[in-house]
């Protein structure tokens, strides 16, 4: 899909701060993150919805999901990934995980983005992290 940002972040054509890439997945932090380590998982081939996706495609992109859910529960030493399927903003299909803690203060459905909103030397600083525990 030429318009979609999803498309041009798969081709690299912009910028973005990646923790997992394989040959049908790429999973990578939302840039205006409602906590540090919110990523966005995303099958490589373009569908609007999780719901469009083939039953393999959707259980591959499901499987590595849970692969970076993990790596993010290790990262942030915390049990408690939230996992969500939203899809207001973007037509390509994402899930979207953020590490919680009990004492975050964000109640069930975090409301308010961080603000000032990261950086980009700090999203990469935080990519580097997720990088080690997917290793
Ligand atoms: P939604 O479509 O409502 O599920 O939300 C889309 C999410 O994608 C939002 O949390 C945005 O902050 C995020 N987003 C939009 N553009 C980018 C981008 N270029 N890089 C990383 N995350 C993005
Ligand atoms: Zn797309």
């Amino acid at each position: 899909m030429e318009d979609c940002i999803f498309c041009k972040i798969i081709k690299g054509e912009i910028p973005s701060h990646k923790v997992y890439e394989d040959e049908n997945v790429l999973a990578f932090l939302d840039i205006n993150p409602f906590v540090v380590g919110h990523t966005l998982v995303i099958p490589k081939k373009h569908a609007k919805w999780v719901w469009d996706l083939e039953e393999p495609d959707y259980f591959a992109l499901m499987q590595k999901v849970k692969t970076v859910a993990e790596a993010l529960r290790k990262t942030f030493n915390t049990e408690w990934v939230g996992e969500g399927i939203i899809g207001v903003d973007v037509p390509h299909a994402h899930v979207q995980i953020m590490p919680r803690r009990a004492d975050d203060g964000l109640g069930g459905f975090p409301a308010q983005r961080l603000s000032p909103k990261p950086t980009d030397e700090e999203l990469n600083k935080v990519a580097e992290k997720i990088k080690v525990s997917l290793n």
